[in-house]
């Protein structure tokens, strides 16, 4: 039994504004088929967005401080509606393409990237039915995938000093996805008082860590290796430390803006090799801006044996961008967000492209979340090894853990890091 006989055509799309993590208006889709299966899904939204990202749909105006979706709500029940209905929805290509179609631009600006992704990852569901996404998209062996949490915020996610946006640990040397996150939860919890000893508890980040001011960014370093410690374990051993600098905010016409200094690209750089002789760092994201290229090769080729790279704003999921990386060594590793590009199939395809070229994968949540998780079942589905999805804390965050946790009873293999 396979296509139209298990009344997999799609009858119904319905898009609707709901609320994400931060307050903000953001898209939810309901994807029907002819059996009575509803797939839907939310669509997250970020505060450092990359220049080259494809277009978040927003209305202007006054009301929802310009952040509306009503424009982007009324394209997918107007012409991303009209697209797909009738459709296979199991065809996922397909839809995608025709989504594209119907939009016209190489950004999804007429649209909105939030509009079409809403829809792709509606039909995704739709198409699982009452099955598990990571076990329909799944084409070589799932893995769980070892997380990045974010459990010190600063940057554009934070009212604090610290420019550094993201402080994360990395609990790699686990035997299973389960224990590594009790390792987490520990560390972050040990953090919390090690904050609190030192009288810089405050309140929490957008993705749920702890957002302290601090005299320096290397402090940041500093007091989660002694969470790591105080929490008993080993750092550099089981658990690592993984940054977002997320360089591009505070890269102005005259360098970079870092703890008070000006830096040229071969300088942070140089203040990055110095974190890494003295930190158990295993990753750096976006340690340069997005098109700074030459500095993106000068530290890879100086620094990629010893640590990951990560292109996120650099590559914006998108392949043309992606492909130049590849080409020039800009990076050893690649940043993976469904709403950066706006369509389940071309992520899937970036994916495989990272893959081929012995690229590092980690699966993104944003900033402005919601509870759906189906970026677990993609980093499981994919076998990505990596997900990086905030602070265990907070629903928007939990969810996502909470719904590796349900994997885990059914596949158990940890990703090695
Ligand atoms: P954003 O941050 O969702 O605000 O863009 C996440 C990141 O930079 O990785
Ligand atoms: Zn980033």
């Amino acid at each position: 039994m396979v296509g139209e006989s298990m009344g997999t055509r799609i009858t119904r799309v319905h898009g609707r504004m709901i609320l994400d993590s931060r307050g903000n208006p953001t898209v939810e889709v309901d994807c029907q088929t002819e059996g009575g299966i509803i797939g839907r899904a939310a669509v997250p939204s970020g505060a450092s967005t990359g220049r080259h990202e494809a277009v978040e749909l927003r209305d202007d105006g006054l009301e929802w401080s310009g952040k509306g979706v009503g424009q982007a709500v009324a394209n997918v029940n107007g012409p991303i509606a009209n697209a797909i209905i009738g459709m296979n929805v199991t065809d996922q290509e397909a839809i995608d393409q025709a989504m594209k179609e119907a939009d016209g631009t190489p950004n999804k600006s007429v649209l909105g990237a939030n509009a079409i992704l809403g829809a792709s990852m509606a039909c995704l569901r739709a198409a699982t039915g009452p099955g598990e996404i990571w076990q329909h998209i799944s084409s070589e062996k799932p893995t769980l995938p070892v997380p990045l949490m974010n459990i010190l915020n600063g940057g554009a996610h934070a009212n604090s000093n610290v420019d550094v946006q993201e402080f994360m640990i990395v609990p790699h040397g686990f035997d299973s996805f389960p224990e590594a996150l009790r390792a987490g939860v520990e560390i972050y919890h040990a953090l919390r008082t090690v904050l609190k000893d030192a009288g810089l508890l405050g309140g929490v980040g957008d993705e749920g860590g702890f957002a302290p001011d601090l005299p320096r960014n290397e402090e940041g370093l500093r007091y989660v290796v002694n969470a790591i410690s105080a929490a008993g374990y080993n750092p550099g051993e089981e658990v690592s430390i993984a940054l977002d600098v997320a360089s591009q905010e505070f890269l102005h016409d005259d360098g970079y803006h870092i703890d008070g200094r000006v830096l040229s690209g071969s300088e942070l750089g140089l203040l990055y090799s110095s974190w890494l002789d003295d930190y158990p760092i295993v990753s750096i994201e976006d340690p340069f801006g997005e098109d700074d290229w030459d500095s993106w090769i000068e530290f890879t080729s100086r620094e990629g044996h010893r640590v990951q790279v990560v292109g996120d704003d650099l590559y914006v999921t998108n392949s043309d961008r992606f492909s130049k990386g590849i080409e020039i060594g800009a990076s050893n590793a690649i940043l993976i967000k469904l709403n950066q590009i706006g369509t389940v199939t071309e992520t899937l395809q970036v994916i495989q492209m990272a893959k081929e070229a012995g690229f590092g994968t980690i699966i993104s949540h944003r900033s402005g979340e919601t509870a759906d998780s189906i970026i677990s079942d993609i980093a499981v589905g994919t076998n990505a090894g990596q997900i990086k999805t905030g602070a265990p804390a907070r629903s928007d965050r939990t969810s996502k853990y909470n719904q590796l946790l349900r994997i885990s009873e059914q596949c158990n293999d940890y990703a090695e890091f």
